[in-house]
C-alpha cells in the first residue's frame, strides 16, 4: 500500500504542475481577449489653442512621438481659424467685399506657421494650395439661400487645413501616419451647424478607415463630418472633443485624452479664481453636470459616447505633459469633491407674461420651449409663478431680436441683457458668501447640490 502511495505520488504531483500551466495559459489569453476587444487603441484630441502656433505643432508632435502602439489624433483648427472663418462665411453669404481681404488673412496666417516649420520643397505647400483654390472656389461661385449649409461648406476648412499641416509635419518627423478626410467616414443628418450622428453607418465606415494593419497613427478632423450624399455638416462649435469621444465609442478605444491649456479639469476658471485647484477624479455624472452647466473645459456632448462603453477620459495640460492632469470615469463610491464654481456669461434673462393675465400653464409652458428649440436657444436656468415664466438663455445668437418678436405675439417680454448665470456644484455657505458676497441677484435657485445666481455685472473679489 506504501509503495502503491509512493508510485502515485509524483504522478498527481506532475497532474497538478500541468493544471497550473493550463490555468496560467486560460488567464493570459483571457487578459488577452479583453484588451483586444479594447482594441489597445487610444484617442488624442488637441484644440485650438494647442497648436495656434509653430510651437505648438512641434509641441503636439513630441506628445505623439512619445506614445507607441494604435493612436488617433484629432485636431481642430488652429487658434482662432474658425471665428475667422465665421467673418469669412459672413462676408460671402451677404457679397461683402471684405472677404477677400479675410481669405488673405487666413491664408497668410497658415503659411507664416508652415513656413517656420517646413523647408519649401515639402509637400505641405502643394497640399495647403489645394485648399485655398477649393475655398477661392466656393467664395467666387454664388452662394445658396442656406446660411447654415454655407456655412459648414466654409468653415470645415479651418481643419482641413490645420489636420493637413499637422499630418505632414509628423511624416516629415518621422511618425508614419495617414490624413483622414473624416466627411467621408462620420455620417450625419443634414442638420447644418449642429448636425446628427448616424452611428450605425458611421461604425461600418470608420472601421473600414482607421484600418491599423495599414498604420499606427491616424489624423482626422475634429468638429466636421458629411451627409450621405457627401455635403459637409458641422457639429456645433468646439465639436472636436465630440468627435474624439464619438471615434472612441465606434472603434472601442482604450482611452480618450484631450490635451488642453490647463492642467486638468479644475474647479473653477483659473483666470477668475486665483485659489482654483485640479480635480484629479471625477464620474461620468458630475463631468456631463459640469459641461452642461457652462464649464467649458469639455464640449457637453463629450461624455455619452465614452460613458455608453465605459471609456476613460483624460483631460491633461499640453504644456505640461508629464503632470497627471484629470481621469473622468465610472466611479463607485462616494467621491467628497471641493465647490465647484462655473461662471456662465453672455446670458439674457427673460421674464414672459401672458398678455391675457392667463396661467403659465403647460400649454403655455410648450408653446415656449417650441420657440426655444425653432431658435436652437439654449435654455440655461427657468422659475415660474402663476403669471410669469422667467429663464436664462445665451445671448450671442444672431436670431436673438427675431425670437423676441415670436414670443411677443403672445406674451408681455422682459429682459435683462448680459447677466451672468453662476453655478455653484457641492455648495456650502462659505463659498457663496467668498463669490456672491453682497451682489443682489436676480434669480436664485438651490437644489442639494447645485445652487445658481443669476447676477447683473458681477465682479469677483
Ligand atoms: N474649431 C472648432 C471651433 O472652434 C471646433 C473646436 O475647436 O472644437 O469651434
Ligand atoms: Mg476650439
Amino acid at each position: 500500500c506504501i509503495i502503491n502511495t509512493l508510485l502515485k505520488f509524483p504522478y498527481s504531483l506532475l497532474q497538478i504542475y500541468f493544471l497550473s500551466i493550463a490555468f496560467f495559459h486560460l488567464k493570459t489569453y483571457l487578459c488577452f481577449a479583453i484588451l483586444k476587444s479594447r482594441n489597445y487603441m487610444k484617442v488624442f484630441k488637441f484644440g485650438g489653442a494647442s497648436v495656434k502656433d509653430a510651437a505648438g505643432v512641434k509641441n503636439l508632435s513630441s506628445i505623439v512621438h512619445q506614445q507607441h502602439g494604435q493612436l488617433i489624433v484629432v485636431v481642430s483648427a488652429m487658434g482662432k481659424t474658425t471665428n475667422l472663418l465665421e467673418t469669412l462665411c459672413n462676408a460671402y453669404f451677404h457679397q461683402d467685399p471684405k472677404a477677400t481681404a479675410i481669405m488673405k488673412e487666413l491664408k497668410d496666417f497658415h503659411l507664416n506657421i508652415v513656413n517656420s516649420l517646413f523647408p519649401l520643397n515639402n509637400p505641405v505647400y502643394k497640399h495647403l494650395e489645394e485648399l485655398f483654390t477649393n475655398l477661392e472656389n466656393i467664395l467666387a461661385s454664388e452662394s445658396s439661400l442656406c446660411y447654415d449649409y454655407e456655412y459648414d461648406r466654409i468653415i470645415c476648412f479651418g481643419e482641413l487645413i490645420s489636420t493637413t499641416i499637422i499630418s505632414d509635419y509628423l511624416k516629415m518627423e518621422g511618425i508614419e501616419n495617414q490624413f483622414i478626410d473624416i466627411r467621408k467616414f462620420l455620417k450625419t443628418d443634414q442638420n447644418y451647424r449642429n448636425a446628427n450622428i448616424d452611428l450605425e453607418l458611421s461604425e461600418q465606415l470608420c472601421k473600414e478607415a482607421f484600418d491599423f494593419n495599414t498604420s499606427s497613427t491616424f489624423v482626422p478632423q475634429g468638429f466636421i463630418a458629411g451627409t450621405r450624399t457627401n455635403q459637409t455638416t458641422t457639429l456645433g462649435r468646439e465639436g472636436s472633443d465630440y468627435t474624439a469621444a464619438l471615434l472612441a465609442n465606434l472603434l472601442n478605444a482604450e482611452n480618450v485624452t484631450i490635451w488642453k491649456d490647463v492642467p486638468g479639469v479644475m474647479n473653477a476658471d483659473p483666470k477668475e479664481y486665483e485659489k482654483a485647484q485640479v480635480i484629479s477624479r471625477m464620474s461620468y455624472k458630475e463631468a456631463i453636470e459640469l459641461s452642461h452647466f457652462g464649464a467649458k473645459v469639455i464640449h457637453p456632448k463629450t461624455i455619452k459616447p465614452i460613458q455608453n462603453k465605459q471609456i476613460p477620459l483624460y483631460v491633461r495640460s499640453f504644456l505640461h505633459p508629464e503632470s497627471e492632469g484629470t481621469v473622468i470615469q465610472e466611479i463607485d463610491e462616494h467621491l467628497k469633491l471641493p465647490p465647484i464654481y462655473i461662471n456662465k456669461e453672455n446670458q439674457c434673462l427673460l421674464t414672459l407674461t401672458p398678455r391675457d393675465f392667463s396661467f403659465i400653464a403647460e400649454e403655455k409652458l410648450s408653446h415656449i420651449f417650441a420657440v426655444l428649440a425653432q431658435y436652437k436657444l439654449k435654455l440655461n436656468l427657468m422659475q415660474n409663478s402663476a403669471i410669469s415664466f422667467s429663464f436664462c438663455v445665451d445671448c450671442n445668437s444672431a436670431v436673438f431680436n427675431e425670437f423676441l418678436d415670436q414670443l411677443r405675439e403672445e406674451f408681455e417680454v422682459r429682459y435683462n441683457q448680459d447677466v451672468k448665470l453662476i453655478t455653484i456644484r457641492h455648495y456650502n455657505e462659505e463659498i457663496i458668501r467668498e463669490i456672491i458676497g453682497d451682489t443682489p441677484s436676480l434669480v436664485e435657485q438651490r437644489s442639494r447640490t447645485t445652487a445658481q445666481f443669476v447676477l447683473r455685472n458681477h465682479v469677483l473679489q
